[in-house]
């Protein structure tokens, strides 16, 4: 163990941070805890390109105990973890079934394309975020020269594209059924695995056990500053290791960043469901707003989506503009009147009576 000493001074910490802000954009704006940071100041480190960080390993074994899966790969990034799996099941020329509000599909640079040279047949989605059970098995293309080989489905959940919505596992388990009757891998974004878990009130290996790999972030609401596991078989991830390797994210001491991951991963999965609450705290205070347009009854875990109505003469990025200037809180917009707010662990009750106000002014003019 190192000797040097603890970096416990919450002043120095406090330093740390680039902006103290009230900050509703997204959960990745969270910054590492103080647990954290002593955490990473402490961790035994290795060379992981050899395997030798023992910080990345514990966090890999660690990981793939919670996806209840054999193996686990520590990757850059969420973006990173799934085209190491789209990559590990699929080769060029290959389908993949995605819905088409998916991340993997709109939000990743169409890299499944670009380095993969995979195809995406792209699926409309419900209010959850589920593909229609038929039409997925409508696109599985039959053995034939003219048609691209179907190798792969992508799910996602929480879905975040409708509202973080959390999925529950009687979808998982029809899918995983269609999956082995045609011989197709699945592939789970779980980005917020475990806030769709916390949701459902159940462990998140009864969806895991349903897909053949899985990724999640440790960088949004679990508050690790960098990174997100990918899980499967141990042949899998033997696998992964070389896609891994091909786009760049072979790293060294990893284990800096390891050490804030399996703080993530024993202390801040258990009080997502705070995040939650939160949540629907705010989505309640925003229904009594005139001005605003909200179904509180859609909010499943820590996303809120709002609206304008009619009578407000501004855009959402007016509005959004005019908060920040006035109370320097932070919010984001999902469209040209409507609006995300996300709830984190830096993000509380009293945060949200503090944004309540301040938007009231400006919603009714
Ligand atoms: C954030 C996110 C990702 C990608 O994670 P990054 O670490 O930002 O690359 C993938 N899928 C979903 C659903 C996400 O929300």
């Amino acid at each position: 163990m190192l000797s040097d000493p603890p970096l416990s001074n919450s002043l120095f910490l406090h330093k740390l941070r680039a902006v103290d802000s009230i900050d509703f954009r997204s959960d990745t704006v969270t910054w590492p805890t103080e647990t954290m940071r002593t955490a990473m100041a402490q961790a035994p480190l290795g060379d992981d390109v050899y395997g030798e960080d023992p910080s990345v390993n514990r966090l890999e074994a660690l990981a793939a105990a919670r996806a209840g899966k054999e193996a686990g790969l520590f990757v850059a990034s969420g973006t990173m973890g799934n085209l190491v799996a789209i990559l590990s099941h699929a080769s060029r020329g290959d389908e993949a079934i995605v819905g088409e509000d998916t991340h993997a599909y709109r939000d990743e640079a169409g890299g499944l394309s670009v380095l993969g040279g995979v195809m995406a047949r792209a699926l409309p989605t419900d209010w959850k975020g589920r593909m229609d059970l038929s039409q997925m098995e409508e696109a599985v293309n039959p053995d034939d020269p003219h048609f691209a080989r179907t190798r792969l489905i992508l799910l996602e959940n929480s879905y975040g594209a409708k509202n973080g919505a959390a999925i529950s596992e009687p979808y998982f388990e029809a899918v995983h059924r269609l999956a082995e009757r045609f011989g197709l891998a699945v592939h789970l974004d779980g980005a917020r695995l475990f806030n769709a878990a916390a949701a459902l009130k159940i462990p998140a290996t009864e969806i895991t056990r349903h897909v053949d790999s899985v990724t999640f972030c440790l960088s949004k609401g679990l508050c690790a500053p960098v990174g997100s596991v990918l899980c499967g078989t141990s042949e899998f991830i033997y696998q992964a290791q070389r896609a891994r390797k091909v786009l760049g994210g072979g790293m060294r001491q990893a284990g800096v960043l390891a050490a804030a991951g399996l703080v993530a991963l024993t202390e801040m999965i258990d009080r997502l469901s705070e995040d939650h609450a939160t949540a629907q705290l705010l989505a309640g205070e925003l229904a009594q707003l005139p001005g605003i347009r909200i179904e509180p009854e859609v909010v499943q875990t820590n996303m809120v989506f709002f609206e304008l109505d009619e009578t407000v003469p501004l855009s959402a990025q007016e509005v959004v503009d005019e908060l920040k200037a006035r109370s320097g809180i932070l919010l984001g917009t999902a469209g040209h009147r409507r609006f995300r707010a996300v709830t984190h662990y830096w993000v509380r009750a009293a945060e949200v009576d503090q944004l309540v106000e301040a938007l009231a002014p400006i919603v009714t003019g």
